[in-house]
C-alpha cells in the first residue's frame, strides 16, 4: 500500500488524529500592542455583506478586515529588516508547509516565572533526550501561555515595566536561527519574541535573527499539549497575500496514536 493510502486509512481509522493548534479568530482575538510611538496592527473584524436579506436573499457573507499579524499567524522572512530582501509569504515555498515538529515542554517553568526565557542549553538537554531538532522541520515552545489566549489583558500580562511572556534568550535565538536546522519558530505567545524583547541587544532576537536567516514563525499556537515530543507532522496554511509579510493561518498537526 502507498504510503498515503496508509495515511488516508489511519487518519479514517483514528490511529492518525488531526490536532487543530489555530486559535478562533474573532474581534475579540488578542493583538499585539507596541510602544506608543509605533503603528498598532489591527484587531480582526466582519463586516456583513448580506445575511439572507434584500442585500442577498439566499446568501450570507462578510468582508472581513485584519493585521496580517493578527491570531494565529504565519510570519514571513521579509516581516524583519534583516530579511526584506527575503521571501513574502506568498513565495514560501509550498513544501516548508508541511513539516514535523519538535515540541519542547517548558510549561512547569513558565508557571513559576511568566519571563522565562529558554537557553540553549535547554534545547540541547532536549536533544540529548530525543535527538537533534528535525531538518526541515518546526521547534515549537509549549509555554502553557494558550490558557490565557481568551483575555487580552491575561495574554499580554503587561504592567508598567511592559509586558511578562516567556521567550528565547538573546543566545538561544541566535543558536536556532544560525546553528539548527529547524525552519522555524513555533510559540503560544502573541509573537515570537518574549514579552520584555524590545529591551534585549539585539531587539526582538528571534525577529531580528530568524527572519534574517530566512526561516519563518508561527505564534499563538494552542493544544500543543496534544503534541508529542516528536513525531508529529505540521501543516501551516497562511493565506498567499502578494508582498505581505504574514497570514492568519490554520495551522494543523498530525499526531500518531
Ligand atoms: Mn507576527
Amino acid at each position: 500500500m502507498s504510503v498515503l493510502s496508509q495515511l488516508a486509512e489511519a487518519l479514517g481509522s483514528g490511529s492518525v488524529r488531526v490536532v487543530d493548534l489555530t486559535a478562533p479568530l474573532s474581534s475579540s482575538t488578542p493583538v499585539l500592542q507596541l510602544p506608543g510611538q509605533f503603528g498598532q496592527t489591527a484587531t480582526f473584524a466582519l463586516e456583513e455583506i448580506s445575511a439572507y436579506d434584500d442585500r442577498g436573499p439566499a446568501w450570507y457573507w462578510n468582508n472581513f478586515r485584519t493585521g496580517e499579524h493578527t491570531g494565529t499567524h504565519f510570519d514571513a522572512p521579509n516581516h524583519w529588516v534583516t530579511g526584506k530582501d527575503r521571501d513574502d509569504v506568498a513565495s514560501v515555498p509550498a513544501a516548508r508547509l508541511v513539516a514535523p515538529a519538535a515540541v519542547v515542554d517548558v510549561s512547569d517553568r513558565v508557571a513559576e516565572d511568566p519571563d522565562f526565557l529558554l537557553e540553549v542549553e535547554d534545547v540541547q538537554a532536549w536533544e540529548a533526550a530525543h535527538g537533534p531538532l528535525p531538518a526541515g522541520g518546526w521547534l515549537f515552545v509549549r509555554t502553557g501561555w494558550d490558557a490565557r489566549s481568551s483575555s487580552q489583558e491575561d495574554y499580554l500580562n503587561a504592567d508598567d515595566a511592559g509586558p511578562h511572556t516567556p521567550g528565547l534568550s538573546v543566545a538561544c535565538a541566535r543558536w536556532v536561527a544560525q546553528e539548527s536546522q529547524v525552519i522555524g519558530l513555533g510559540v503560544e505567545t502573541v509573537g515570537t519574541d518574549a514579552g520584555a524583547a524590545a529591551g534585549f541587544d539585539p531587539m526582538f532576537p528571534c525577529h531580528t535573527m530568524m527572519h534574517g536567516a530566512g526561516k519563518y514563525g508561527l505564534t499563538q499556537l494552542q493544544n500543543l499539549a496534544e503534541l508529542p515530543p516528536t513525531g508529529a507532522v505540521v501543516v501551516a496554511g497562511p493565506l498567499r497575500i502578494v508582498s505581505g509579510s504574514g497570514s492568519p493561518a490554520r495551522v494543523l498537526a498530525l499526531v500518531e496514536g
